[in-house]
């Protein structure tokens, strides 16, 4: 089974280009954001341990996200592959993913400078029925508030707040960067220019997944 892994700073673009990824290559995007806001909104234990940890823009415990994303891989639904989004985040996860065997393994890395990144997360809108991303000034939905896809509501997540952005990066650069070094040790990374358009960063990515 082929698997990618989509790296970079909150607001790189990861959860957009994994969406247009998983439209083209039937590879079925695993974003453990999605999945760990779906349990806050279904309140279940999963959920309510993870909330104060996101609110704040800290990471959840590795033991939890490793669990879900160990689930979520067994559901037998993957068929080509999958595409993941936010995982692994620190060097614990990259481990535990490292015991789930590939055919073949790709990661890129999106670089953006912090300030557009910045700009991007205070005006994205996020639905908060299936997680498609939208873009106040960019990208907005075509009808204010509801959803392209699915016509479910259209909202701003509760983290992307100027505080809790301030402590995804701090996390970002003390926690994931070892992994993305680590990726790279493996020569299995690939740097993208994430400035710009998404359909240009897109441009950037296709052409080297087949
Ligand atoms: P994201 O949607 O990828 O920006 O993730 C939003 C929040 O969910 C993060 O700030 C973390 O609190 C939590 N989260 C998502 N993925 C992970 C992960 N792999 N490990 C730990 N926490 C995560």
């Amino acid at each position: 089974m082929k698997r990618l892994i989509l790296f970079g700073a909150p607001g790189s673009g990861k959860g957009t280009m994994g969406d247009f990824i998983q439209r083209d290559f039937h590879l079925q995007k695993i974003s453990t954001g999605d999945i760990l806001r779906s349990a806050i909104q279904q309140d279940t234990a999963d959920g309510r341990r993870a909330r104060n940890f996101m609110e704040s823009g800290s990471l959840v415990p590795d033991e939890l996200v490793i669990e879900l994303v160990r689930q979520r891989l067994s559901c037998g639904d993957l068929n080509g592959g999958y595409v993941l989004d936010g995982y692994p985040r620190t060097l614990n996860q990259a481990e535990a993913l490292s015991g789930i065997a590939s055919d073949s393994e790709k990661a890129f890395l999106i670089e953006v400078s912090e300030t557009e990144a910045v700009e991007r997360l205070l005006s994205r809108m996020t639905c908060s029925s299936c997680g498609a991303i939208y873009n106040l000034l960019t990208r907005p939905p075509r009808n204010s508030g509801v959803c392209d896809l699915c016509g479910g509501r259209v909202e701003k997540r509760n983290d992307d707040n100027a505080e809790a952005v301030r402590q995804r990066f701090r996390v970002y650069i003390e926690l994931t960067m070892p992994v993305i070094e680590y990726y790279g040790r493996r020569n299995i990374l690939a740097r993208i220019d994430g400035s710009g358009a998404a359909a240009e960063v897109y441009e950037r990515i296709k052409g080297l997944i087949a």
